[in-house]
């Protein structure tokens, strides 16, 4: 029996990994967060005025972290979908959203629908080059008519032939103005809501880089945050695409888009674990080291407890995210709990955003000290992949409300 003393020791500063992890994911964290804190982390604020180069793609596709849970034949490395939520935590180390959000859209939202639901003929065409990070992906659900409500979307594909027209708008798209193709959500039948919609996948460029015809990037959006990410309106006037290119099944695609959400949502959560976690580290360090009246802030009891409020809030949703992760990648299809992990995370780190700021006080509202452009990021994470009032409305149905 092991003696009291160290059984009964506290162990505070244990970096014990979650049992979620095997040796193999905690290498690639270790590696994966050398290389974002080494080759990211020194151009987050380059970034915010000239956007993430494409060659940051390119050269984290070189090293194999956008293949993680791909399969080999198409140039992934097959991992299990706890690889995604590795990426994503070691991707807080950029201290950058929008390149964090840019890599995200192509891993988690858009190539996963063409692993799942195309052809061979399709996934052979876009998964390799996007697995290297040479062509670039974008997902198009929201239109300037229709977000939340995604029944409620009008960009219509009308079959004609062996191709399908495609007439619409779409906007709010992430990597939309530098997209070399797009999964696109469309109507095909324009009078039946959720089961009158389809995915294809759309080429937006050729291989000059030159929109195709019909493809009009009609705006690039100003945004609160995320300043390194291109934001996108985008019009489609009689494209014509091919109807192999459709993903899944003709009127099933809202099904498949929210398949495609959960995926994405758990992934989101991960990341906004991860984020406050390293908001939280960083206002630590501030507070050890600020004195006010004569003795380091963080010996306050007010500003205390903020850490012991943040830390319970961050340790309850990382466990939430990982016992949903876990039920996931078990073949389970667990969309109550999914929905509330990213709720809950999203709520979390806007959250620890705010009272990280509040304890670097004037500092935490100047530019130099980061917190403030992290302020400003997180708070798509209430809005975008599903907002917390449609998060809320998902939990209360599967209740049967
Ligand atoms: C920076 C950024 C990047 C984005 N990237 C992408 C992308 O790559 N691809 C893409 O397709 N989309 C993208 N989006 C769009 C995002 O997913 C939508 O903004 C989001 O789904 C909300 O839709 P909406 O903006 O149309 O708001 P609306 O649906 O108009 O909602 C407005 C408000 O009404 C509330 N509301 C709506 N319905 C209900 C209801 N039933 N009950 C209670 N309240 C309700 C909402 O919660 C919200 O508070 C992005 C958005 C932003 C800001």
């Amino acid at each position: 029996m092991a003696a009291t003393d160290t059984v009964l020791r506290p162990d505070h500063g244990s970096r014990r990994r979650h049992f979620l992890f095997t040796d193999e994911h905690e290498d690639l964290r270790e590696s994966m967060q050398a290389w974002v804190s080494n080759e990211m982390f020194p151009h987050r604020n380059e970034w915010e005025e000239t956007l993430w180069p494409n060659s940051i793609l390119a050269r984290a596709g070189d090293l194999g972290y956008l293949g993680l849970c791909f399969p080999e034949a198409y140039g992934g490395q097959g991992g299990d979908y706890y690889y995604s939520l590795v990426r994503a935590e070691c991707l807080s180390y950029s201290g950058n959203g929008g390149v964090n959000m840019g890599f995200a859209v192509q891993t988690d939202m858009a190539l996963p629908p063409i692993e799942m639901l195309g052809s061979e003929e399709l996934k052979q065409r876009y998964l390799p080059e996007a697995i290297t990070g040479r062509k670039i992906a974008a997902l198009g659900i929201t239109e300037p008519g229709a977000g939340s409500d995604v029944a409620g979307i009008r960009t219509a594909a009308r079959r004609d032939g062996d191709a399908y027209v495609i007439n619409g708008s779409k906007t709010f798209i992430t990597n939309g103005a530098r997209a070399n193709f797009i999964v696109l959500v469309t109507k095909t039948n324009p009078e039946a809501r959720h089961d009158g919609i389809t995915l294809f996948v759309v080429d937006m460029r050729d291989d000059n880089g030159e929109l195709m015809p019909g493809v009009t990037i009609s705006r690039t959006l100003e945004k609160m945050g995320m300043h390194s990410s291109d934001t996108a309106e985008l019009s489609f006037e009689d494209v014509r695409v091919p109807a192999e290119n459709m993903l899944g099944e003709e009127g099933k695609g809202f099904y498949h888009i929210s398949w495609e959400l959960q995926g994405e949502r758990l992934v989101a959560a991960a990341g906004c674990n991860a984020g406050a976690e390293r908001m939280f580290e960083r206002a630590l360090e501030y507070v050890k080291e600020r004195e006010a009246f004569g003795r380091p802030i963080g010996k306050f009891q007010a500003i205390r407890h903020k850490f012991g409020e943040m830390a319970t809030k961050i340790e309850a949703s990382k466990q939430l995210t990982y016992a949903t992760a876990w039920r996931f990648a078990n073949g389970e299809y667990p969309v109550r709990e999914i929905t509330a992990a990213k709720l809950f995370a999203s709520r979390m780190c806007c959250e620890v955003a705010d009272e990280c700021v509040q304890v670097l006080g004037g500092y935490g509202y100047m530019r130099e000290y980061e917190i403030e452009r992290t302020y400003r990021d997180v708070r798509l994470n209430r809005i975008g992949a599903g907002a917390d009032e449609v998060m809320l409305e998902v939990i209360g149905r599967t209740y049967g409300l």
